[in-house]
């Protein structure tokens, strides 16, 4: 599971999270939303250390990835994340983006990395497209390749940052329907998304951010279907 305590961030004077509170369980997936600027980039980016938090913890299955005394390279290996833009390499077919960082950094061995990506290419549904380069591939596509690098490092959680954001409408379906199954298989997730039938399909809690603290959270159904809070009735009157 997925632990977050009391979590700050603060960019010079600027606080941008204000005390965050929750918790992933193994397998479950928590939607979050919110109003441009309210901090669901900075916190996932804090959970796997892209960020240093000013102060909180987070604890990934147990291990405790703020401690100052952790092994940050293994301790961000934990974590996958999937962001807005897939950042494949261009210069790189499919098989190669998922197979680059297994054997650079878990020092897998060509044949190996090559069978786990196989097998995660096969799972986003891009079996056939192992030999193709990300400008032959459709945005969709891309971003599916960049979910396949990312299960390809076996993490014990999958951050995904507004995953279809950039993707033309007609594109994202695909990219849920691949989240979804993994949702299904028991991956567990952290979804930053303006995906509202996602969010209530999929998750089994959604939390509501906005100014750098959590208003409400709780199961799709109550904060999407029946939010307690002004402001989250507010940003929902403009999202749905
Ligand atoms: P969006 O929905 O637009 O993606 P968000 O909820 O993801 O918004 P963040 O990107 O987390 O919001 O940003 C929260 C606040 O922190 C914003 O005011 C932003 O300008 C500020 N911020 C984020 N990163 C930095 C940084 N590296 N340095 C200074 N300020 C930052
Ligand atoms: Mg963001």
């Amino acid at each position: 599971d997925v632990e977050i305590r009391d979590l700050h961030k603060c960019f010079g004077k600027l606080e941008v999270l204000r005390g965050i509170d929750f918790t992933v369980e193994s397998g479950q997936v928590v939607c979050v939303i919110g109003p441009s600027g309210s901090g669901k980039s900075t916190l996932l980016r804090c959970v796997n250390l892209l960020e240093r938090p000013t102060s909180g913890k987070v604890f990934v299955d147990g291990v405790e990835l703020t401690d100052p005394d952790v092994d940050i390279d293994a301790a961000r290996r934990r974590v996958g994340m999937v962001f807005q833009q897939f950042n494949l390499f261009p210069h790189l077919t499919a098989l190669r983006n998922v197979t680059i960082a297994q054997e650079r950094v878990l020092r897998r061995s060509r044949a190996e990395a090559e069978s786990v990506a196989r097998t995660d290419l096969a799972r986003v549904g891009l079996a056939d497209k192992a030999d193709a380069y990300p400008a032959q591939l459709s945005g969709g596509q891309q971003q599916r390749v960049a979910i396949a690098r990312a299960l390809a490092m076996n993490p014990a959680l999958m951050l995904f940052d507004e995953p279809t954001s950039a993707l033309d409408p007609e594109l994202v379906g695909d990219v849920l329907t691949v989240m979804r199954q993994l949702a299904e298989e028991g991956m567990t997730m952290l979804v930053v998304t303006h995906e509202m039938a996602f969010a209530r399909e999929v998750a089994d809690r959604v939390v509501f951010m906005d100014g750098g603290t959590i208003v409400e959270e709780g199961p799709p159904g109550q904060v999407i279907g029946a939010p307690r809070h002004e402001r989250t009735r507010t940003f929902l009157r403009r999202v749905l």
